[in-house]
């Protein structure tokens, strides 16, 4: 018997294939290579690999299909997943307010059953990083966030873990019940011992910890800035809701004499390691700023467009060089979780009253693979098939009858439905395959989730 070499030394050779790289020149190869070295892309180029005899576990013949960096989601909450189909034609502020009671109900062992649908969602459809913004912490809830954290290791997803908090409740003039807040102390105690307990800074790391009050109508000033500053002296980045929806503009002018954007600068919230979901109502002074300091954006089209909350002026931002980025958004407003449909998605609405031009296939390509990863801070190591980057990567299904007849493969994936997902590779491990999970039973994430969805439903009907 063959003895296997060690994992560093594995290589995976993919050829044949459509290759669209995402590099600075997106440059693509209509019939190429790739080759991975264990958990790194040793080379790609055009035509077949070159003659490697050593190491080679596996040959993929490519022929009909498209390899692409794998897909990067800047904004989720995963415990949202046993939250979905409700609230299902409310804006954002009514949507919250009639979820609120329900979330602040989770626990640990909900919040893994939750945590392990949303990353199912997102691997079955070509993303291979993801981060997860977790605000809701009840008293009894157990650790939610180390659940969530152990749920995706499980799955193989690389990941950032947000702690998220809220501190502004309805008494303090803010959205949320006065139940579902944390004490500005212990918010900061148990960030700093996230940070303390789970980031890993290096390379290749599978793991980062990120802070993230949740929005301006759920926090409190002082959270914020004490957030910023926390967050800068252990070297993590900043992430929060901002300039969602007219009601939040509504509600920041009211409080604090300005509008978002301005809030946040005001607090020391602009700058290359913070960025945003949603930043749908900007004006030209708000885009600038995000460009000149290099705050980012996670554009989450899907869940902006099922609360009506608007369409988010991304061609104007990538014009001025703001870092954009895609995102899911929560189960409960993107009921479908899946980030590969989030291209096209990306691609129609910035179209729409605009022109056919706004936004092209290979930008919204961009927007899911190095925008998100600058937008995560992982620009230099996922993103794009570049020799030296961290094997990330989709392998799309182009030759089936959903596709085969579609003139350009890149189109294929960003105008077309969403292809079969052959493989998807992360670290260099294939944790999907012909579609399906290699890690875990997917039949069970789905008992665990309608389990949980169903005592959480009751929980919250016991409560009244
Ligand atoms: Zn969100």
């Amino acid at each position: 018997m063959a003895v296997q070499p060690p994992p560093g030394d594995r290589r995976i050779v993919i050829e044949n294939v459509a290759i669209a790289t995402v590099d600075a020149n997106d440059t693509e190869y209509a019939r190429g290579h790739v080759v991975i070295l264990g958990n790194t892309i040793e080379a790609v180029g055009e035509g077949p690999a070159p003659a490697r005899p050593d190491g080679v576990v596996r040959r993929i013949d490519g022929e009909g299909h498209l390899v692409t960096p794998g897909l990067v989601n800047t904004h989720h909450h995963f415990y949202q997943w046993i939250t979905r189909g409700l609230a299902q034609d409310d804006i954002l502020f009514d949507w919250l307010v009639a979820l609120y009671p329900t979330w602040a109900r989770i626990d640990e062992r909900l919040v893994h059953a939750a945590a392990q649908g949303s990353a199912a969602a997102l691997l079955k459809s070509g993303c291979t990083t993801a981060s997860d913004h977790h605000y809701v912490f009840p008293k009894d809830g157990g650790d939610v966030l180390g659940a969530s954290i152990e749920a995706v290791r499980e799955l193989g997803l690389r990941f950032t873990a947000l702690r998220g908090s809220m501190d502004r409740s309805r008494k303090d003039g803010g959205l949320p019940p006065d139940h579902a807040v944390e004490e500005l102390d212990d918010i900061l105690a148990a960030s700093e011992a996230a940070v303390d307990r789970y980031h890993d800074p290096s390379f290749g790391s599978m793991l980062h910890v990120a802070l993230a009050p949740c929005s301006p109508f759920s926090v409190s000033t002082d959270l914020l800035r004490q957030s910023a500053e926390l967050a800068r002296r252990k070297g993590v980045r900043l992430h929060t809701h901002g300039s969602e929806t007219v009601e939040e503009e509504r509600f920041c002018r009211k409080l604090f004499g300005m509008g978002p954007t301005d809030y946040f600068e005001s607090v020391g919230w602009l700058g290359a390691d913070v960025w945003m979901a949603h930043c749908v109502h900007m004006d030209d002074s708000d885009i600038a700023k995000f460009a000149e300091t290099g705050t980012g954006v996670a554009h989450c089209p899907s869940s902006n467009a099922r609360l009506g909350a608007g369409i988010a002026r991304v061609p104007d931002m990538l014009r001025a060089g703001v870092p954009v980025g895609l995102g899911v958004d929560g189960g409960a407003s993107n009921e479908s979780g899946e980030l590969g449909t989030e291209l096209r998605n990306a691609l129609l609405i910035n179209r729409v009253h605009r022109s056919p031009t706004a936004l092209t296939g290979r930008q919204a390509l961009r927007l899911g693979t190095m925008g998100g990863a600058r937008v995560l801070g992982r620009q230099d190591e996922i993103g794009s098939i570049e020799a030296g980057k961290l094997a990330d990567l989709a392998l799309w299904k182009i030759d089936g009858v959903m596709h085969s007849s579609i003139a350009d493969p890149v189109a294929a994936l960003t105008l077309g439905a969403l292809p079969p997902l052959a493989a998807l590779f992360v670290n260099g491990e294939a944790v999907v395959e012909q579609g399906r999970l290699t890690t875990v039973d997917e039949e069970r994430i789905a008992r665990d989730c309608a389990r949980a969805a169903r005592e959480l439903t009751g929980r919250a009907g016991r409560a009244g």
